[in-house]
């Protein structure tokens, strides 16, 4: 028999999980990891926050706990507890019933779900912001949307255009959806100040836009969990009908447990029902149902204050270090007389920045001085530490002064 796979050719590997195997087939005592967004200790240690390793061992000792199925949608108390951590406890779209949500496997669950949502049910162009996250571009592709870009990213200035911006969403085909990052953009570290999100909010009114937030970093852009729900509070306030993909991989620490949310805010309970009932059949057909345990530990951290508590100050303690590695790493450029201006480091927020390093300079600093970072410049903030920053920034130094 010919081999039925004849007409493939090799795929190119993901560029992120790609710098990852690369960063660890290095055997350098020197390499720095800038290229996964995934916190590490001051010492370059992964973590794992106390609460949940506490919570583990409560529910391993639950002899309450079956491993039956859970409800399509996932667990009740999970999703009420990230409407509540999203949309404000007091929010009274809750109560109302006018939140659809569902417990998917991580963001990227939930972005999949919602576009396969959106493919069937409400179609239209995506207009996505130049840059974004990489597999954004390849969940719609794979989805069969098609993709529009909008502006969003200044080189020049390093921060956000938010002309450009509203000028093409202005544009934008009324129905259209607009994939927004609720904070802590990702590659770009840029975010709309809140009067900027006033004005993107008029635009999707005026074009009757449906908003898709993706909210994979609440907690990194501000250090406060609150402030970083602003987009998505504010429209919810405004009245707008809307789609959110929630990621705790980040803010929990649950990489490796796939826990996220999808929400839709509908106009009322009735509709809910509707919604709800269509979006378990997308979710039927692509898993059946979520996974327990990582639902189940984020779960009781929503709902129960003292973990609650304990969880947020862990959180302080993670977000608090990746902004104190801003300023380190903007005064060794500063110290060391590092040609161009760094400003941008201290003013963008969240997992990375956005460094403006060329394609070739990224190039050199992997080959050259073992730094790994993705090709577009983004360097995760959580790979710098209190011990590798001198070496980072004189490694810069090198790259640009060579050009
Ligand atoms: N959205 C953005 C912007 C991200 O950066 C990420 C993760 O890197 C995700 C979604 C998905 O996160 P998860 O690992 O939970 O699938």
């Amino acid at each position: 028999q010919q081999h039925i796979f004849s007409h493939l050719t090799q795929a190119p590997p993901d560029q992120i999980f790609g710098i990852m195997n690369a960063y660890k087939a290095d055997t350098s005592d020197n390499k720095i990891d800038l290229g996964v967004g995934a916190y590490r200790t001051d010492e370059e240690k992964p973590y794992v926050f106390d609460v949940v390793k506490k919570i583990e061992q409560e529910i391993i000792n639950d002899n309450t706990l079956n491993k039956e199925y859970l409800p399509i949608e996932g667990l009740p108390d999970f999703n009420k507890g990230c409407q509540m951590l999203l949309f404000g406890k007091d929010n009274p779209l809750i109560e109302s019933g006018r939140i659809v949500t569902a417990q998917c496997l991580g963001g990227t669950g939930a972005l999949r779900v919602g576009f396969d949502f959106v493919k069937r049910h409400l179609a239209g162009d995506v207009y996505v912001s130049n840059p974004t996250w990489s597999n954004h571009n390849q969940i719609l592709d794979r989805t069969g949307l098609n993709q529009v870009n909008y502006p969003y990213y200044d080189p020049n200035t390093k921060g956000f255009n938010c002309s450009a911006t509203l000028d093409c969403l202005s544009q934008a085909k009324q129905g259209s959806i607009v994939l927004l990052h609720v904070c802590a953009h990702n590659p770009t570290g840029v975010d709309p100040t809140e009067t900027e999100w006033l004005q993107i909010a008029d635009v999707c009114k005026a074009r009757n836009l449906i908003p898709f937030f993706d909210c994979a970093y609440q907690g990194f852009a501000s250090g406060c969990i609150e402030k970083d729900a602003f987009a998505v509070r504010k429209f919810a306030e405004l009245g707008f009908q809307m789609i959110v993909a929630y990621s705790f991989s980040k803010n929990m620490g649950l990489y490796n447990e796939r826990v996220g949310a999808l929400h839709i805010v509908t106009p009322n309970k009735e509709i809910s029902a509707i919604v709800l009932s269509n979006l378990k059949i997308v979710i039927r057909t692509l898993y059946s149902c979520p996974p327990a345990i990582g639902g189940r530990i984020a779960s009781r951290i929503l709902c129960n204050e003292k973990y609650f508590k304990e969880w947020i100050e862990e959180l302080n303690t993670v977000t608090g270090r990746i902004i104190r590695m801003r300023t380190l790493l903007k005064n060794e450029l500063d110290k060391l007389n590092v040609q161009g201006n760094w400003d941008h480091i201290t003013r963008q927020t969240g997992f990375f920045t956005f460094t403006g390093l060329t394609p070739e300079q990224c190039d050199k600093l992997t080959q050259e001085h073992h730094i790994y970072l993705l090709r577009s410049g983004r360097m995760s903030m959580a790979g710098i530490t209190s011990k590798n920053v001198s070496q980072l920034a004189e490694a810069i130094k090198i790259v640009v002064q060579n050009e």
